[in-house]
């Protein structure tokens, strides 16, 4: 009896597997019955390979096409269209990977607009139908204008900050008189002699005066790494050392800017910085191995003597 009850057993067993492996499901393209399928799990939707081969499928995640959305000679199912990021410049669906211009990576930007767009200045990301022109030309995305610095009082106060955290940490006395004036981009690479390779600002040396000029318009970031960066320019001008290697020299006002923008808590300005693959970048990360190997007073002491 025991054993009857124990075969019965496993013939339960093997007839209910049997039945899993061989379940049939209905192709919700056809409507025929399929062993053989593909199933699209978010879009809760069984193809069978009849139709996965025969018919039209989405770029994006490859379901047979019923009706289709085109993106720029794409085709994609209802279901990517809802559910894809969107390209903040053309407000399409992302079909492939985004691209990201900011190192935030709030926004995201499709390849066509990447390709065919003109950019903004400010994040370099392609610009939508809508930016400001500025009197200088420049052209600015409405993301980055939501966060630019126009006004006067807020670009002093800024500066006033970064020079009261230089003068507090690194004791950066300057004694020549230093005078800030904002400009626009005509403005500064004329003052540049349209050589200077600091994008957003210029240091300029008069006998008994020195002058900082940076671009008006820059968002609080950029603003407060201008202005660190060309005040290292100054002080480096009153130390005994001369004949810097431009790598050194910019380096270490990059340096002083990525302290400054540490100590507002800018890391994704930092972050940005510390890739760069020019002299800036370059020189910056050996700045920082240098305060690393040999320490903070070593970096200084190099432009004393
Ligand atoms: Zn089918
Ligand atoms: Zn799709
Ligand atoms: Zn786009
Ligand atoms: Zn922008
Ligand atoms: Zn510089």
């Amino acid at each position: 009896m025991r054993t009857k009850i124990t075969f019965l057993f496993f013939l339960i067993i093997i007839f209910s597997t049997l039945a899993f492996a061989q379940e049939e499901k209905v192709c919700f393209f056809c409507g025929k019955k399929t062993k053989e399928y593909k199933f699209f799990e978010e879009q809760n939707k069984i193809a069978c390979l009849n139709c996965l081969k025969s018919k039209e499928k989405c770029t994006s995640c490859g379901i047979p096409l019923e009706d289709f959305i085109l993106v720029y000679d794409q085709k994609i199912c209802s279901y990517c269209n809802n559910h894809l990021p969107r390209c903040a410049s053309c407000n399409f669906p992302i079909v492939g990977n985004p691209n990201y211009f900011e190192s935030d990576r709030k926004r995201t930007y499709c390849n066509y607009c990447v390709q065919t767009k003109s950019r903004c200045d400010v994040c370099d990301a392609p610009l939508g139908n809508f930016f400001l022109l500025l009197p200088d030309s420049r052209r600015i995305c409405l993301f980055c204008l939501g966060e630019a610095v126009f006004s006067r009082k807020e670009v002093s106060e800024i500066r006033d900050n970064v020079i009261k955290f230089l003068l507090q940490k690194y004791q950066m006395v300057i004694s020549h008189p230093l005078i800030y004036s904002t400009v626009g981009a005509d403005e500064l690479s004329k003052l540049s002699h349209n050589k200077n390779p600091d994008k957003n600002g210029v240091f300029v040396a008069l006998p008994d005066t020195f002058k900082i000029y940076f671009l008006y318009g820059l968002k609080e970031a950029g603003l407060i790494e201008v202005i660190a960066h060309e005040y290292a320019h100054a002080w480096v001008k009153e130390q005994k050392k001369k004949n810097i290697s431009p790598k050194i020299e910019e380096g270490f006002a990059q340096f002083i800017a990525f302290k400054t923008l540490e100590y507002f808590a800018y890391y994704s300005q930092m972050l940005k910085m510390s890739l760069r693959e020019d002299i800036y970048g370059e020189g910056l990360r050996e700045i920082l191995l240098w305060e690393k190997e040999k320490g903070n007073d070593y970096v200084f002491e190099y432009f004393k003597l």
